[in-house]
């Protein structure tokens, strides 16, 4: 469910029509944000988890703007990073560097650092040279560091995307499982590195909640085992990857797929004392954004109908990149074509396959294919739904394209919260100078 809907045959984000926008002369393509579309889905999950009272780490590689991290910080959500770039964002946004985990399979020495004195809450260690690092430099700043052991579990959900699994045996991230507990033996007693739980994030998006059972089956028979060898964890951080309404508009249920996740954990909170770490991207960001983007041409290639946005490759790779779906619809539609709901596929009559294509010198710069849509006109403002995750932070400057503005919509205000690049802005870095 989101806060972009149609009335009065137009498209509105929360109270502000679309369309407004452009014709008070915001080039298109831009990115526009729903802050309450974002509020509700932070609070629909935390929600739905919140008989274990976990700590949701919203992931910034999502959707990275610290206007939109700031929102989720004043709810109390924490984050989860994946590079000193983003460490720097969240330092400059009200996030409790307290709730701030780190992960990543390659960190710097220099990213390890400033995540040290930075005080973030836990580094997650995807290998055994990982550790040693974190181990030294902690040693050199005598400065204590919480850190999470990430387990490659070999769990893999056939649904997600290959270029998204990250559980999957021989996959770069984490430490295979039959090691972690060797590795924790021998690491337990650091004097600054102090390993509290254990991290799994299995890939994304996962089509069902029985791949978390999996997961979390496996992290607590290890700590179970440790138990016994007197080396208790207390931290299970179970990773992202809910789903995000990509295909329809309905409510998904997030009682229903929490509820059996809960089932399995609520013991070890109640009786144990364990924490829960969630690491939620995409379900909450996902349907917080459109981009919105003009057609400039129309043309015929053969059989197929073209349609030539001002926005393509560039600013959403995702289509692309994994063939994603988002679905697509003008902005002000003929009336016969205005939209009640967002189920795909339409059950319109009139409809147009069209090929949705960017500007972009590729022939993978699409937006879609063969998609009916109603007749376009050049001229025409299209929104592309559902991309407020791994949307504007993959966006690019090839063939040097502008990356777009965001703008966030609250009621009916709007607020530019980043400003659309310049051409100038192209060649700021292009500095010549001997070395
Ligand atoms: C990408 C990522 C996430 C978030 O995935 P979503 O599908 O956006 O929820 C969470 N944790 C880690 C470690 C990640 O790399």
């Amino acid at each position: 469910m989101d806060l972009f809907q149609y009335k009065n045959g137009v498209l509105y984000c929360e109270e502000l029509p679309v369309d407004s926008l452009p014709e008070k002369g915001l080039p298109t393509p831009f990115y526009l944000y729903s802050v309450n579309t974002l509020r509700q889905h932070y609070k629909k999950i935390y929600g739905a988890f919140a008989k274990l009272d976990p700590t949701i780490c919203f992931s910034v590689k999502s959707c990275n703007n610290v206007h939109l991290l700031n929102e989720l910080a004043a709810m109390g959500s924490g984050m989860d990073i994946v590079s000193g770039g983003e460490l720097f964002v969240v330092k400059q946004s009200n996030a409790d560097l307290s709730k701030v985990v780190f992960a990543g399979v390659g960190k710097s020495d220099e990213e390890i650092t400033d995540a040290i004195i930075s005080e973030v809450g836990y580094i997650n260690i995807e290998s055994e040279q990982e550790l040693a690092r974190v181990q030294e430099l902690a040693g050199h700043l005598k400065r204590e560091v919480s850190v999470l052991i990430r387990v490659l579990p070999d769990i893999t959900d056939q649904k997600t995307n290959e270029k998204t699994r990250t559980g999957y045996k021989g996959a770069k991230f984490g430490i295979d499982y039959a090691a972690v507990e060797a590795l924790i033996e021998e690491n337990a007693d650091h004097p600054f590195v102090k390993i509290r739980g254990l991290h799994c994030h299995i890939g994304s998006p996962i089509s069902s909640y029985t791949f978390y059972q999996e997961s979390i089956q496996k992290m607590v028979a290890l700590t179970a085992s440790l138990k016994r060898k007197n080396i208790i964890l207390k931290v299970l951080n179970i990773g992202g990857g809910f789903p995000a309404n990509y295909v329809d508009n309905d409510n998904f249920s997030w009682e229903s797929f929490a509820e059996p996740i809960i089932a399995l954990l609520e013991p070890y909170v109640r009786n144990e004392g364990f924490k829960i770490i969630l690491e939620p991207g995409r379900s909450i960001s996902a349907n917080t954004a459109i981009l919105v983007t003009k057609v400039l041409y129309i043309k015929q290639s053969g059989d197929k109908h073209i349609a030539i946005l001002d926005a393509g490759m560039t600013e959403l790779i995702r289509p692309a990149m994994y063939n994603a779906f988002h679905f697509i619809w003008p902005v002000k539609p003929e009336p016969q074509h205005v939209l009640a709901n967002r189920n795909y596929p339409v059950e319109q009559e009139g409809l147009t396959n069209y090929d949705v294509v960017g500007p972009i010198c590729e022939s993978s710069d699409y937006l879609a294919k063969e998609r009916p849509l109603p007749p376009l006109q050049q001229g025409d403002y299209v929104a592309v739904f559902t991309t407020g995750a791994y949307g504007m932070v993959m966006s690019s400057n090839y063939n040097l394209h502008v990356r777009p503005a965001e703008i966030m919509v609250d009621k009916d205000k709007a607020f530019v919260i980043r400003e659309r690049e310049t051409q100038q802005d192209l060649v700021r870095k292009m500095i010549r100078h001997e070395l």
